[in-house]
């Protein structure tokens, strides 16, 4: 399997060659050359794969398809070291649930950080201390983090070899069971910075020390980013996962409901589909910062600014513009780089955005590519939480709620058939506050979390300085 990028870059590339990069050379994504197509036979193998052998053993076969520069029982010590009861508390990994109405919960989260970040980068930290070991390199991981994605990056890099992470936050703005999740690691490779600013100001940072070319080389600067080819295919596992508990058959489809910011989780399905897994609807569910679901319902794509970006209470979808989508855009395109390049680099850069309207292209976005689209306020948010626990007795997330609100309107609207799967992407305790607005009491604290926040306080305090972060660097790798 060869990798290409979606603004047409003339040379493609191994998946361990993707593997440490960020954007393709021409500023495209990478994407594979061509998505690996399975029949019914092969999808009746992998149930009962999954039903013998568990999670991890579907994982290597499903990842082995795009994977062909590492040998298979490579990946299969690496899926299992991923993937298992002490790392996801459960056998299935992602097991689900059934809810009322054809609607079931697939259950994401139960990782080191409670968010469904963990199902991917857990895979990502296996693969990267694979690689680095193979070349004999080292890598030092440096990011800015408002919570989910940081925390779930360093517990996922934790003890692996050749890899250091410094992950800069914006001082005193994570909740406490963020910060206690981070600073409470105790392991000389993470070093957790806080930064006199803002979360922009964290990622500022990054940008300008990644900038100095001489520094990024000298001192082996590398990202986890969320457009990593890789996390995508972590993610593509468990869409075939759920179908197989909920369905099984290859001629009974499932539809999934999927809390969008960055558009990965949600590409990841539209990857799986691509591939004939059995799946009908694809539901993009976004909270106020619906800058998706206004494409998905008018063909317009219209990436907002940072002040239009508004702070929610599904805060790890308060996006601005969907780092993945231009994926999803070069399928739709019918995988024309000249046209990608036209929306992504000449419309988007004069006009601020692109309108697909009208054209057949977004016609086949609803019709050949099954997506749906919703949202939801606050309100909605925290009514959808007070139903679940209503109905349900379960408690979800605010993340976990959009989805589940946005699936049944769908349904209410007769757009959508049984069975959803909604996906669960946090644990209710990650978001105490919002769960209390909503229900009158704060969500029991799981046992595995009981006494996060009286672990220590691993943190340095750095001014708002690009030269601060180099020094801190220089310290750590020089030594
Ligand atoms: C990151 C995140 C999302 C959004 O996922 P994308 O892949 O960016 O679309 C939804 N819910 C939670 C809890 C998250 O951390």
């Amino acid at each position: 399997m060869r990798y290409i990028s979606t603004r047409g870059h003339e040379t493609s590339y191994a998946f361990t060659d993707i593997l440490l990069r960020g954007l393709a050379p021409d500023g495209g994504l990478f994407v594979p050359q061509s998505y690996p197509q399975v029949d019914a036979d092969t999808l009746r193998q992998w149930t009962q794969l999954f039903q013998r052998d568990g999670y991890p053993a579907l994982a290597t076969a499903i990842m082995g398809l795009f994977i062909d520069d590492i040998p298979t029982a490579d990946l299969e010590r690496m899926c299992q070291a991923a993937y298992n009861r002490e790392v996801f508390a459960t056998d299935e990994v992602t097991p689900v649930t059934p809810l009322s109405d054809g609607l079931w919960l697939l259950h994401l989260s139960n990782g080191p950080t409670a968010a469904f970040k963990d199902m991917a980068m857990q895979m990502l930290g296996q693969l990267f201390e694979y690689v680095l070991a193979r070349e004999g390199r080292e890598l030092n991981i440096l990011g800015a983090t408002s919570g989910d994605t940081g925390s779930s990056a360093e517990y996922a890099m934790l003890g692996k070899r050749g890899v250091r992470v410094f992950m800069l936050t914006p001082a005193g703005r994570m909740s406490a069971f963020q910060q206690a999740q981070m600073f409470g690691l105790d392991d000389p490779s993470i070093v957790n910075v806080a930064v006199d600013g803002v979360f922009d100001d964290c990622q500022d940072l990054v940008k300008a020390v990644s900038a100095d070319a001489d520094f990024k080389q000298r001192y082996r600067i590398g990202a986890v980013n969320s457009i990593n080819f890789a996390r995508l295919l972590a993610q593509v596992v468990y869409y075939v996962a759920a179908w197989i508990q909920v369905s099984g058959d290859p001629n009974h489809r499932v539809s999934f409901s999927v809390p969008t910011g960055n558009f990965g989780d949600v590409c990841a399905g539209h990857i799986a589909r691509s591939m004939g897994v059995p799946i009908d609807r694809l539901i993009v569910a976004t909270n106020e910062n619906d800058v998706l679901d206004e494409f998905f319902r008018t063909g317009v794509y219209r990436p907002r600014a940072s002040a239009q970006t508004w702070a929610t209470s599904s805060p790890s979808m308060d996006i601005s513009k969907a780092s993945n989508f231009e994926r999803f855009i070069f399928d739709v395109v019918g995988r024309d780089a000249s046209r990608v390049r036209d929306l992504f680099v000449k419309q988007l850069g004069s006009e601020g955005f692109f309108d697909l309207s009208g054209t057949g292209d977004f016609a086949a976005v609803r019709s050949r590519f099954g997506f749906l689209s919703g949202k939801s306020t606050h309100a909605d948010r925290l009514d959808s939480i007070a139903s679940v626990y209503r109905h349900e007795d379960v408690v979800i997330d605010p993340h976990t709620a959009d989805a589940w609100g946005v699936a049944r309107e769908a349904l209410r609207a007769g757009a959508v058939e049984p069975p959803i799967v909604v996906l669960e992407t946090a644990l209710p305790v990650k978001f105490a506050q919002t769960i209390e607005e909503a229900l009158g009491f704060v969500p029991p604290v799981p046992a595995r979390f009981a006494d996060i926040e009286s672990a220590g306080r691993r943190v340095v305090d750095l001014p708002n300085d690009v030269d601060a972060v180099k020094d801190l660097i220089r310290r750590h790798v020089d030594g």
